[in-house]
Formats: structure tokens, C-alpha cells, sequence
């Protein structure tokens, strides 16, 4: 267990790593943040930030030297760095990332704990593109294998002709049949340094333009049916890679049903709502398990939430969302409101007051 006063150091400079560093400061901790040079909005909340390249080992050995514990905020921070923090002091283990970060690797390892992703094939050239296309039909997606994002490094495939037509992105890919979901859910577990296992209710999130949009619970029928085979999977991703902290893992409700989407290894968008709507949120527990407390109870408190997120422009304005007495704003502090970015987000609860 870490005392209370040391220091956990949070690779990634983004929302994540600030919603995680004031939970780590609740429980008596400092933090201190590393990313290279960006709009890092963790800076301010982190006791320190250090600015520096991913490969910079002079700076990742300092960063070490100073933190009682590290972990990570984004899911791109490379493996190497990962590796060069003493083994025993990073939660999660970085085969976490090196699983993640790849596409095909990510698939294959589901595939080998009995779970289902969507159809898919490597395809490394235009040639591979066109072949893939034809034998495995239209609709698709092609995807990069890594740094995607938000719908980054994804290209939808309507016919052969858009195969064709497309400037193959030149990086390895995997292509993907469209997979016909009638709903999209999320399983977040947090697993302790005991193994310890407890799930979050899931979430339904609603994506528009490969980014998410809102997150809702209940989640619905379609979902709630298909929550424990897709939990069954995540306890099994989880126990494989004797992971701790929050792990997340996507899924696409189907009729035969839950397919794998991705998973990322980390406190993830569709878990916002926990802050509020959870006796412990995500970013909490997930301090605790790094810091080998006790973990906190996942139940949702309220009778339902939605979590949106603000995207953009629409941050210009987002404190006259408070009117609404059921809300809770969280602004990331982004200098700037570029197109698709996530800013914010807005978690509304509605508590059931008659029991
Ligand atoms: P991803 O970054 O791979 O999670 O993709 C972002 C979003 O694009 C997903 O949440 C879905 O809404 C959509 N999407 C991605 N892959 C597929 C697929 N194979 N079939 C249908 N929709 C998909």
C-alpha cells in the first residue's frame, strides 16, 4: 500500500490524467505528470509536470527516480517507455499496451480467449484492400493497425470501387466487417493488486462519427442481455495480462450476441459518468489500485444517467448547462476548440427520491 504523501506518476497529459490526479490528490497523494510538449491539461492539477519526448531516457530515469508508483492516461504512450520504469513500480503491466496498440495483435489475443471480434483481415497494400474487399464483402471499415482514434486512421468502405478509389494510407491495417449492432456498450472492471475484479453497470454509448456522443444507463434490454458474456470475456482479458486498474472493453450488441470491438487499457470516456453516478468512480478506483488500497463500490447511485459529451465549439457557453438542476459540468481547460475535440463533458443524474 502507498503511504499517504508518495507520488504516482501519470504517463499522458490529457483529460484523463486530470480527472485521475484530483482523485489521487482526495486520497493524499501527489502526482506528477509526463508528456511531451502539447496542450497537456493535466499540468495544472499534477503537483509537477515534466516536458519531455517519450524516448528521453535521462528525463524518463528522473521521472522514475521521483514516483512511488507509475500508470497511464493514454493508450499510445510507447511500449519502450513503458518499459524503461522498473518493472515492479508500473501498474498496469506494459503487455497491457503492447496487447492495445495493435489492432491485429488485439484481435488475435481476443480470438484466443474464446471472444468474438468482427470479421476481419491484415491487409498491408491497396492490392490486400482491393482482395479483402472482395472476398469479404461490403460494407467495411478499413482501420489502421495503431494511433487511431475517435475514428482517426478509419475509412468506411461502401463497395470495391471505394477499395479502389482509396489512397491506401500506407501504414499496416486491418479491414473489418461492418458489424449490424443494434446498440454499442462498454464493460469497465477495475482489478486490484489481489486480483480483485468489480464491473461497472454498462453503459449504452452512442457514437456520431466514430467519436462518442453520450453514454446512457440503464443501458436497455439489448444491452443488459448481453452484459455477462461480455463481462465473462473482459475477466478473462483481465486476469491474462494479471492486470491493475481500470481496463475497458468495447462491445457491439448484435443478435448473436456481443461482438468485441477494441479494448483500452485505462479509465475510459464511457466511464465519466461514474464521477457522480457511482458510490466510486473509475478514476478513483483506479488510483486505489495502483496504490494497493482497497478498491471502492462500483454500484451506480442514481436511477439514471447520461453522460454527453461537449465537443468543439460547444464548450463557448457550456456553464448555462448548470441551470439544469440535474447536471454536473467537467471542462478539460483545452486552449483550443478545434473540430471533433473533446472539451468537456456533461454527466446529468436523476435520482428516484420516492423510495
Ligand atoms: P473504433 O475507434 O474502432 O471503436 O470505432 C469508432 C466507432 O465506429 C465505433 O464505436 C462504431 O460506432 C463504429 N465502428 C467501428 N468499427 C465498426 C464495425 N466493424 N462495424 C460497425 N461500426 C463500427
Amino acid at each position: 500500500m502507498l503511504g499517504r504523501g508518495s507520488t504516482i506518476g501519470i504517463l499522458g497529459g490529457g483529460q484523463l490524467g486530470r480527472m485521475m490526479a484530483m482523485s489521487a490528490a482526495q486520497l493524499g497523494y501527489h502526482t506528477i505528470g509526463y508528456a511531451p510538449e502539447g496542450d497537456n491539461v493535466s499540468g495544472p492539477v499534477n503537483d509537477d509536470f515534466i516536458t519531455a519526448t517519450w524516448d528521453d531516457s535521462e528525463a524518463l530515469a528522473s521521472f522514475a527516480g521521483r514516483c512511488d508508483v507509475v500508470t497511464w492516461e493514454f493508450e499510445n504512450v510507447p511500449v519502450n517507455t513503458a518499459r524503461a520504469i522498473p518493472a515492479d513500480k508500473i501498474f498496469p503491466g506494459p503487455l497491457a499496451l503492447e496487447t492495445a496498440q495493435d489492432r491485429l495483435t488485439e484481435k488475435r489475443f481476443i480470438e484466443g480467449l474464446g471472444g468474438r471480434p468482427a470479421a476481419y483481415t491484415k491487409v498491408d497494400s491497396s492490392l490486400d484492400l482491393v482482395a479483402a474487399v472482395d472476398r469479404m464483402g461490403a460494407p467495411g471499415i478499413l482501420k489502421t493497425r495503431r494511433d487511431g482514434y475517435d475514428g482517426k486512421g478509419q475509412w468506411r468502405m461502401g463497395s470495391s470501387r471505394d477499395a479502389d478509389a482509396l489512397r491506401f494510407p500506407d501504414v499496416p491495417c486491418v479491414y473489418e466487417g461492418f458489424v449490424e449492432f443494434e446498440a454499442e456498450f462498454s464493460v469497465i472492471l477495475v482489478r486490484g493488486q489481489d486480483g480483485e475484479i468489480r464491473f461497472w453497470d454498462s453503459t449504452r454509448n452512442v457514437h456520431e462519427g466514430g467519436i462518442l456522443a453520450a453514454s446512457h444507463y440503464p443501458a436497455g434490454d439489448k444491452v443488459t442481455d448481453q452484459v455477462a458474456p461480455a463481462r465473462e470475456l473482459a475477466r478473462k482479458v483481465a486476469d491474462a495480462l494479471n492486470y491493475v486498474g481500470v481496463l475497458t472493453l468495447e462491445f457491439f450488441a448484435t443478435h448473436e450476441g456481443p461482438i468485441f470491438n477494441e479494448m483500452a487499457p485505462r479509465v475510459h470516456n464511457s466511464g465519466h459518468w461514474t464521477i457522480e453516478g457511482a458510490a466510486t468512480s473509475q478514476f478513483e478506483n483506479h488510483i486505489r489500485a495502483v496504490a494497493g488500497l482497497p478498491l471502492g463500490d462500483t454500484r451506480t447511485t442514481a436511477s439514471s444517467v447520461e453522460m454527453r459529451n461537449i465537443i468543439g465549439s460547444e464548450i463557448d457557453g457550456a456553464h448555462a448547462l448548470l441551470k439544469d438542476n440535474a447536471a454536473h459540468l467537467h471542462d478539460y481547460g483545452k486552449a483550443e476548440a478545434s473540430e471533433g475535440r473533446k472539451m468537456g463533458h456533461v454527466t446529468r443524474l436523476f435520482l428516484d427520491t420516492r423510495g
